[in-house]
């Protein structure tokens, strides 16, 4: 336990997991890209900040980490600056499933993985010839939202696309609902799932939009866009957690099929739209921490019930890392 230390990209969810994970007991190190070290040292959570060009360079780097016995914890800023093939390549001790990612990241592969669980998705049309209700186009790999687009119908659509410069995409049933994204944590070492958190997101010029009338909108001509600015924490209706625990065993059963025999473990996040006939429509899986936890730094109203110390995430996962040197299994939970 001594020995061994924390290491994540300082971005995405770096103050939660480096905090996490001294409360734990462990020494943590920052990769910071050069000049953008300022939050891991203003708040303190780094023990030690190693600088590198950009994180684009990471792969040069890795040895420090090997020679520091660092177990390297992933987030969305990784998986977007890594590739798998590098992911599979890294010597690095790396906590989660890596394989998982390839399930995540290709559209297609990520609604086999859902429709394998049993979930509610969004219709897709394979061609814009079927659609037949208003549709949301997403560009495969576009980041937080930015690059979306809505059609209201298919003359709409085909009007929309020959303005658009956009490379593979999918069209998407638009689900008019609440968006929900919860946030779950799956842990091999004792079979049980828990529900860590909840969040939606604060997206530009989404959530701006009811602050502008519709004959402004109309005259300035926006087109609705989904790019992130940050996260608001939720909670739901208590009589649709049951509802959400299932979905949550039912992805952790299906990610064992998918990718046998171990399936996925962590933290992963269904992103659902919940309609007002209460039924949640899951568009997207991210199989690692999410930027939504963010707002639970110091636990949730849900990690509160579980646990008697402040909960995040990210501290979930060095309390599993912990259990799991303690317990002599993290071989189980490292690759
Ligand atoms: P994403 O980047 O895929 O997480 O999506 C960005 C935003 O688009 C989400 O926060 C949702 O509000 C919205 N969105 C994505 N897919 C759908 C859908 N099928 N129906 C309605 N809204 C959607």
């Amino acid at each position: 336990m001594k020995s061994i230390k924390i290491a994540t990209f300082g971005s995405h969810t770096a103050l939660q997991i480096l905090k996490g994970a001294k409360d734990e007991g462990f020494k943590t190190i920052a990769i910071c890209e050069k000049g953008r070290t300022a939050p891991y040292k203003m708040f303190n959570v780094a023990d030690e900040i190693i600088e590198i060009p950009s994180f684009g360079d990471y792969e040069k780097y890795e040895h420090l980490l090997i020679e520091k016995n660092a177990v390297f914890i992933p987030h969305g800023s990784f998986v977007s600056y890594y590739s798998l093939d590098k992911i599979k390549k890294s010597k690095v001790m790396y906590y989660g499933c890596k394989n998982i990612l390839k399930w995540e990241s290709d559209r297609n592969l990520e609604r086999q993985w859902l429709q394998k669980a049993g979930l509610k998705l969004p219709m897709v049309f394979e061609s814009s010839e079927d659609i037949d209700r208003p549709v949301i186009v997403k560009e495969h790999g576009a980041k937080g939202g930015s690059g979306y687009f809505l059609a209201q119908d298919k003359k709409d659509f085909e009007e929309k696309i020959k303005t658009k410069k956009i490379g593979k995409y999918q069209i998407q049933e638009f689900v008019v609902g609440a968006p929900v994204y919860i946030h779950y944590f799956y842990s091999p070492l004792d079979g049980k799932l828990e529900i860590m958190s909840m969040d939606k997101r604060y997206e530009s010029n989404a959530d701006s939009l009811g602050r502008i009338n519709t004959n402004d909108q109309v005259a300035l001509n926006i087109n609705t866009s989904y790019t992130v600015v940050g996260n608001f924490p939720i909670v739901v209706r208590e009589s649709l957690l049951h509802e959400l625990i299932e979905m949550g065993e039912n992805v952790v059963k299906a990610s064992r099929k998918i990718e046998e025999p171990k399936g996925t473990w962590g933290p992963f996040c269904l992103e659902t739209i919940l309609t007002d006939k209460l039924e949640f429509y899951v568009f997207e899986i991210s199989a690692r921490i999410v930027a939504g936890t963010n707002p639970f730094i110091d636990g949730s109203p849900y990690s509160y019930l579980n646990y008697d110390v402040p909960m995040s995430t990210g501290r979930r996962i060095a309390r599993e890392i912990k259990n799991a040197v303690n317990s002599n299994r993290l071989n189980e939970i490292v690759e």
